[in-house]
């Protein structure tokens, strides 16, 4: 048996509905610019180009309900609600015809963000991680599992202190979850407990601290979280 220096940190998870199991988190993965709207929100060209895949360590997670203290050097901190897959087999070159039979169910999460730190990050050429990973910045519903169904559409939304931000479909999306799942393959071995997170809407703003925040897809659980003073 391995004999740690100091205890090994505990797996991070997420719940599933209806089951007291948990699911253990692997990778946290993320699809950028996602949804049209958004795209030209953000001023970026609509063409369709490969994906933009980022990631977020597992521990980022956080769990439904919980309040969220502000985060450090940042004052532009925003919520973008998104579609996330659960993966609960492995693989590589997965094809598109058999992308579905790899996911585990499905969750709405919020892909939280620096954006002072990313546009910073964007204009010289930096990567994304201080604006992207950081601690607490993956707030998550408990898991659907796919015996409930596929989930292919319906609403997305997210409302700040009673205010509709975020409105859109999750049909709107331009790359697929087949297609998402089929490209992230060919750039790294998926293995169950990877969660992607698949893009963002249009209508990503400004969190402070004291806001309330629900958000959700239609047939997943409702995301609530507050932002709580700063850390
Ligand atoms: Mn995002």
């Amino acid at each position: 048996m391995t004999e740690f220096a100091f205890p090994p940190p505990p797996t991070p998870s997420a719940g599933i509905s209806g089951s007291d199991q948990r699911f253990p988190i692997h990778r946290i993965y993320c699809v950028g610019r996602n949804y049209a709207d958004h795209v030209r929100e953000m001023g970026g060209d609509t063409e369709r180009e490969l994906p933009v895949f980022f990631t977020k360590p597992a521990d980022a997670v956080v769990e439904n309900g919980a309040t969220i203290a502000y985060p450090t050097r940042t004052s532009n901190l925003h919520h973008e609600i998104e579609l996330v897959i659960a993966i609960g087999l492995g693989g590589r070159n997965i094809s598109k015809d058999k992308a579905l039979e790899h996911v585990f169910g499905y969750a709405a999460g919020n892909d939280l963000t620096r954006r002072d730190l990313q546009h910073a990050a964007k204009q010289r050429g930096q990567p994304w991680d201080s604006s992207k990973a950081f601690d607490s910045s993956a707030p998550l519903t408990a898991i659907r599992p796919v015996a409930r169904g596929h989930l292919t559409k319906g609403k997305i939304w997210l409302v700040v202190n009673g205010q509709l931000r975020q409105e859109s479909d999750v049909s709107e999306m331009i790359w697929t979850t087949p297609e998402v799942i089929a490209e992230l393959s060919t750039l790294f071995e998926l293995k169950a407990g990877d969660l992607i997170f698949t893009g963002t809407p249009a209508g990503v703003g400004v969190l402070k601290p004291g806001d309330r925040i629900e958000g959700g897809i239609d047939g997943l659980d409702i995301l609530h979280n507050s932002i709580g003073a700063n850390r």
